[in-house]
C-alpha cells in the first residue's frame, strides 16, 4: 500500500468511528483530490456541507471536485455562493474566474479573476490572463457555449430539468449522477432507524403514531369515521433535540422513505426560481410515496411576511401553503413534517387546519432520556461498563446533540491513544464523566429567547408547554 492509501485507510477508519467529525472529513476529501480523486472526494464533501452548511473550506473542496469531473455549473453554483461570504478566499475567486470563462460567462471570468488579485497579490494565472486579454476569447467561449449548451447561472436555475435526486434500490442518489445538475437541496434516501433508535420522546412517539401513522396505516377506519388524514406536523424546540432524528425515525417506523430538506438550502442558492424548486421537491416526495417529506429551518421559509426582506418572499410562502394543500389527492401516502427552533418567525397561515395544523413541542431529553440516548450513542463502541445514571444526572440542559459531542470527544481521545499504542482502549464512564465536563450543554440559551415569546406572545396558548417545562404555569 502507498503511503497515501494508507493516511485515506487511516482516516476512513476514523471516520468509522465518527461520522460526524468535518475536519477529520475534510481532511480525507482534500486527500482524495490530491491524489486525483475527485469522484471520491465530492461526496465526502457533500456530506461535510450537511453536517456544517456554511463550511467554506468545504465548499471550495466541492467546487473543485465538481470542475475537475467537467461539472462545471455545479462548481459554478457552489462558487458563486461561496464568494457571497466577504471572507471567501482569494482561491474561491480564482476557480471562480476559471469556471465561469468555461461556461462562457466572461464578463463574470474578469471580475472574479480581479477580486482574486485584489485579495492575494500573488496569485496569477498566465493562462486565464491571456484568455482573458484576448479580445477573441469571448468569441471564442461564445461559441463553445452554444456548442456545449452552456447556460448562464439565471438560465440554470430557471430550467426545468432540476429534478433532484430519486430512490433506487434504497441507495441515496443525487441527480448529478444522470448529468443533471442540481444544488445539494433534498435527497431520498432511506431512513435506516426506527422509533426504538430515539431515546425518550415517549409522549412524542405516541402522538406522531395517533396523529399521523395510524391514519395512514388505517386509511380506510379513518375514513369511516369522516376523518380525514393529512396535514403536517410542526416540531419545534431547542437545537440539537432531535427534531430530525424523530423526524427521520418515523419515516423508518412507517417503512416510509425520507426527504430532507434544508430550507435555507433552497432560498440561498436558488433565489428567483425558488418556487419551481420547491414544487419539484414536492413532485418528488409524491413519487417516492410512502414518503416523509422533512422541511428544517422552516421558519426560514415562513419568515412572518410582514418582516419579509427578501423580494418575492411572498409568492414562495403561497407556493408551499398551495404544494402543503395539495390539489385532490396529491400528498397522498406523503407526511409532512417540518422543525424549527424558532416557530415565532412562522407565518400564521402555515397553523391552519389542513397545513401544519398540529404543533409539537421537542423539549431536551429528561434524566431518563438521557441515560437511553447514551446507551444508544454507545452501543456500537467498544466500552467498559458505564453508570449511565450517574452520567445522566450530570449532564441536565443537555440536548442529544451535546451528548453525542461527548461520546464523539471520547471516541477521538481513544482513538489517537489507540494509535499510539497499536491496541484499542474502550471507553470509560470516568471518560465520558470527564468529557461532559469540558462540554458545554446548550439549551439553556434557546429558553432565554423561548421564554418571552411564551410570556408575551401565546396566542391562543401555542407555547403553554415552553411555561410548563419553565414551571412558570
Ligand atoms: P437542529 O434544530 O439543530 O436541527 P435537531 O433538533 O433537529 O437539531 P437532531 O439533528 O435530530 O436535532 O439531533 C442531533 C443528533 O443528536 C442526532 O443526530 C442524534 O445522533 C442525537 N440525538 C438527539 N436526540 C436524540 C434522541 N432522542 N435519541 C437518540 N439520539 C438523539
Amino acid at each position: 500500500m502507498n503511503p497515501t492509501d494508507e493516511q485515506i485507510q487511516g482516516l476512513l477508519e476514523a471516520l468509522r468511528a465518527t461520522p460526524t467529525n468535518v475536519p477529520l472529513r475534510l481532511l480525507l476529501a482534500e486527500t482524495y483530490l490530491a491524489a486525483g480523486q475527485p469522484e471520491k472526494a465530492e461526496p465526502e464533501l457533500k456530506r461535510c456541507l450537511q453536517l456544517q452548511p456554511e463550511n467554506a473550506r468545504a465548499k471550495l473542496g466541492l467546487a473543485r471536485a465538481c470542475t475537475s469531473q467537467g461539472k462545471n455549473s455545479v462548481a459554478l453554483v457552489v462558487l458563486e455562493d461561496l464568494v457571497r461570504d466577504v471572507e471567501a478566499p482569494a482561491q474561491a475567486f480564482l476557480l471562480l474566474a476559471r469556471v465561469a470563462l468555461r461556461q462562457g460567462l466572461v464578463e463574470e471570468a474578469v471580475a472574479a479573476y480581479e477580486e482574486a488579485k485584489r485579495r492575494d497579490e500573488t496569485l496569477l494565472d498566465e493562462e486565464l490572463e491571456l484568455r482573458l486579454g484576448r479580445p477573441e476569447v469571448e468569441e471564442q467561449a461564445r461559441d463553445e457555449e452554444t456548442r456545449a449548451g452552456a447556460r448562464s447561472l439565471p438560465e440554470l436555475l430557471a430550467s426545468d430539468d432540476e429534478e433532484p435526486s430519486f430512490v433506487e434500490g434504497g441507495r441515496m442518489r443525487h441527480a448529478e449522477e444522470d448529468g443533471v445538475d442540481d444544488g445539494p437541496a433534498s435527497f431520498v434516501e432511506n431512513p435506516g432507524i426506527s422509533f426504538s433508535d430515539v431515546g425518550g420522546m415517549e409522549t412524542l412517539k405516541e402522538e406522531i403514531r395517533l396523529k399521523i401513522i395510524l391514519p395512514m396505516t388505517n386509511q380506510e377506519l379513518y375514513q369511516a369515521y369522516g376523518k380525514k388524514a393529512g396535514g403536517g406536523i410542526l416540531l419545534y424546540g431547542p437545537p440539537g433535540c432531535g427534531k430530525t432524528h424523530l423526524a427521520r425515525a418515523t419515516a423508518g417506523e412507517v417503512k416510509a422513505s425520507f426527504v430532507s430538506v434544508g430550507l435555507n438550502d433552497v432560498l440561498d442558492m436558488w433565489i428567483g426560481q425558488s418556487e419551481k424548486r420547491l414544487h419539484a421537491i414536492f413532485e418528488q416526495a409524491r413519487r417516492a410515496a410512502p414518503c416523509v417529506l422533512f422541511f428544517d429551518e422552516v421558519d426560514a421559509l415562513g419568515a412572518s411576511r410582514s418582516d419579509m426582506k427578501r423580494s418575492g418572499g411572498r409568492h414562495l410562502i403561497n407556493q408551499f401553503l398551495s404544494e402543503l394543500d395539495g390539489i385532490g389527492a396529491a400528498n397522498e401516502g406523503v407526511l409532512i413534517l417540518a422543525a424549527t427552533n424558532a416557530p415565532w418567525h412562522l407565518d400564521n397561515a402555515f397553523r391552519r387546519p389542513g397545513r401544519f395544523d398540529r404543533v409539537l413541542f421537542v423539549p431536551p431529553p429528561d434524566q431518563e432520556a438521557r441515560g437511553e440516548i447514551m446507551r444508544l450513542l454507545l452501543r456500537d463502541k467498544p466500552t467498559e461498563k458505564v453508570d449511565r445514571a450517574k452520567l445522566a444526572k450530570r449532564t441536565g440542559d443537555f440536548s442529544g446533540a451535546d451528548l453525542k459531542a461527548i461520546v464523539d470527544l471520547c471516541v477521538e481521545e481513544k482513538l489517537r491513544a489507540a494509535m499510539k499504542s497499536g491496541k484499542p482502549v474502550p471507553i470509560a464512564g470516568s471518560d465520558l464523566l470527564d468529557a461532559a465536563k469540558r462540554t458545554r450543554a446548550t439549551t439553556k440559551e434557546w429558553f432565554a429567547t423561548a421564554r418571552n415569546y411564551a410570556l408575551y406572545a401565546n396566542e391562543g396558548g401555542l407555547y403553554d408547554e415552553i411555561l410548563s417545562y419553565l414551571g412558570i404555569e
